[in-house]
């Protein structure tokens, strides 16, 4: 039995994780961390807390985080050296801070996790948009996620146009063209992220998340699309990180060497 903690318990991925753990013969909810905590209604036996500061040495093998990046800015490298395994979902987080918690993991003895996202299509969608990058002279990523998000733009697009931004490179590509000599609202022609690639970020009430990968070419385009219309469809791959982080020492980043492993 992998004995799991769940961060951000009270909000909505910490809910849906603390669902899929339960339903899961092999994982049993240990823990469960939120200021909401209350709200949370889980088996007594089940620690809860405020904050991981809170949380005592060894009530979980691995916690998983869905809370804030401010929040995770905090707890994370404190969390790894007290020896916690982190599965870690939260957006959001300054480069420092991710490096810090890459450097804590190295040192261990806690291991990290970190994937933009669990989406398994999202994964693939990120993986497909790769391998079309050094084929079309111009891509663009539009985001789109329900009206709550706090970040913009997505980790997920961030991660999707560093990739792509990687493979132009390896190609001998040079950065995106932009031919945009002004613009009438600032911003529209939204945030220039590595290899110049534009991402675009919409926030809708009823929209779950959802990405789209534009590319052109000469007389030819090609649409990458990937839609999470319930927050289901991030479970299969938060468990499968959680079985598998145990036997992964130091820093694991995205889902891709799960799937290939
Ligand atoms: P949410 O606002 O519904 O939940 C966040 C929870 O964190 C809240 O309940 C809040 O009380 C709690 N929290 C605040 N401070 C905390 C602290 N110090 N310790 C513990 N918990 C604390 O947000 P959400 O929609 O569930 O998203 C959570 C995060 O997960 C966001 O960063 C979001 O971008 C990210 N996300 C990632 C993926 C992925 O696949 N990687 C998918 C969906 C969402």
């Amino acid at each position: 039995m992998i004995r799991v903690g769940v961060i951000g318990a009270a909000g909505r991925m910490g809910q849906n994780v603390i669902a899929a753990v339960e339903a899961a013969e092999d994982l049993i909810l240990s823990a469960a961390v939120d200021p909401r905590h209350e709200r949370v209604i889980v088996d007594p036996e089940v620690v809860t807390c405020a904050t991981v500061a809170e949380l005592p040495d060894g009530s979980a093998d691995v916690l998983v985080d869905f809370s804030i990046a401010a929040a995770a800015e905090q707890h994370l490298v404190p969390a790894l050296a007290r020896g916690f395994h982190l599965v870690v979902g939260t957006t959001g987080l300054s480069p420092a801070a991710v490096e810090a918690a890459h450097e804590a993991a190295e040192a261990g003895p806690g291991h990290l996790l970190v994937a933009a996202n669990f989406a398994l299509g999202a994964v693939l969608a990120m993986r497909f948009a790769e391998i079309a990058a050094p084929y079309f002279e111009s891509v663009e990523v539009i985001e789109l996620h329900h009206a709550a998000k706090r970040d913009a733009p997505s980790g997920t697009s961030l991660k999707t146009a560093e990739r792509i931004a990687a493979a132009r490179a390896a190609a001998g590509l040079d950065d995106c063209a932009d031919p945009t000599e002004s613009t009438v609202i600032e911003g529209a022609r939204g945030g220039r992220a590595p290899g110049g690639v534009h991402i675009h970020s919409v926030r809708l009430p009823g929209l779950v998340a959802h990405e789209e990968i534009l590319f052109g070419g000469p007389g030819e385009g090609l649409t990458i699309r990937h839609d999470s219309y319930d927050r289901i469809s991030f479970m299969a791959g938060v468990l499968l990180a959680v079985r598998a982080i145990g036997g992964r020492p130091g820093v694991t980043v995205g889902l891709d060497a799960l799937l290939e492993g």
